[in-house]
């Protein structure tokens, strides 16, 4: 059987009910399935306290928020102060690209990144030279803590210090949505749907991307592999509707990534090698203006 045509409901799943093979919908609807597929990628961790003025880098569209937020603040005072919790490569992303966003409005967007280590997991010369980058552009980079909360407009450090901010960003990591917990699916430690080689949860139900924990192991959740596991999805969906065989999904050991820093310039990593210029922006664009074309 070939899939011929995708219908978009606008609704979202809070529920399942496998016996019955239906999906439970918020509108209170149930939608019927012959076969399941699992994608609602992955959340921000909520800090402690009331998060007053946080926003998480999950989902996407909060960065167009958060850009508003920047905005409207600089339409009526002359500074912004944005604290950003987390300090991994979405932290500084972010960092970067707001510090680019103060100096297109005319403004000043003081922004201090918080969190344990700086960059872990980058090649120690492409995270010299983004450490580099974003002090020299002002950015206070004030690692070595892990951030606990954010209340009454304050990070909340372990050692008990407290940060003001107008306007914090949470990049503290991404976890897999509550929800797939409430499934009855198997699950990882991490609370990731396991599926094996096939992309299978278990017979008639499969998931990708961000939420699962592939062939028993979680793969770092970039789009690299998410868009990658949807052309075998689609096989095995088809396949499993037919009576065909599967096809394993086999994860890329080395992808490449690439950072954009707001600046003209971007780092482009490939397993322990890096680039940093113009160059690496302009592949960045090629890269992804043609995906989203396609
Ligand atoms: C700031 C930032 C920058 C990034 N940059 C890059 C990059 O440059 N390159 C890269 O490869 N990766 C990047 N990533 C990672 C990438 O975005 C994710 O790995 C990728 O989007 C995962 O795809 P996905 O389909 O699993 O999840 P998502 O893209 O998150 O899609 C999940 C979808 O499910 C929907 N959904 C959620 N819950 C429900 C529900 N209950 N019912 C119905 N629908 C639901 C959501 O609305 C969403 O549309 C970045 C991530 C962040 C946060």
């Amino acid at each position: 059987m070939l899939l011929r045509e995708g219908r978009h409901l606008r609704d979202r799943m809070v529920g399942l009910e496998r016996n019955r093979r239906c999906v439970c919908l918020e509108s209170g609807k149930n939608l019927p399935y012959d076969v399941l597929s699992i994608d609602v990628g992955s959340v921000v961790p909520p800090l402690a306290g009331d998060n007053a003025g946080l926003m998480a880098v999950k989902p996407i569209a909060n960065l167009a928020v958060l850009r508003k937020a920047v905005e409207e603040r600089l339409a009526t005072t002359a500074t912004c102060d944005v604290a950003i919790a987390g300090s991994g490569v979405t932290a500084f992303e972010v960092a970067a690209n707001l510090v680019a966003l103060g100096a297109r409005l005319g403004g000043k967007i003081a922004v201090s990144i918080y969190g344990r280590k700086p960059l872990a997991g980058l090649p120690p010369g492409a995270r010299d030279i983004l450490i580099k980058n974003l002090s020299q552009r002002g950015v206070a980079i004030q690692c070595g803590m892990d951030v606990m909360g954010a209340d009454g407009h304050c990070l909340l450090l372990k050692d008990g210090t407290r940060r003001s901010y107008d306007i914090a960003v949470n990049a503290t990591g991404l976890i897999p949505p509550p929800l797939v917990s409430t499934l009855g699916l198997p699950l990882d430690d991490h609370g990731a749907l396991v599926t094996d080689e096939f992309l299978r949860c278990e017979d008639g139900v499969f998931a990708a991307g961000d939420c699962i924990a592939f062939d028993g192991k979680a793969l770092p959740p970039v789009g690299v592999h998410a868009v990658r596991q949807s052309a075998v999805l689609l096989d095995n969906i088809q396949a499993s509707l037919g009576g065909g065989s599967l096809r394993a999904f086999r994860p890329r050991r080395r992808y490449g990534s690439i950072i954009n820093l707001g600046d003209g310039t971007a780092i482009a990593l490939w397993g322990g090698l890096w680039m940093h210029g113009r160059m690496a922006l302009m592949l960045k664009d090629f890269i992804d203006l043609r995906f989203v074309d396609r």
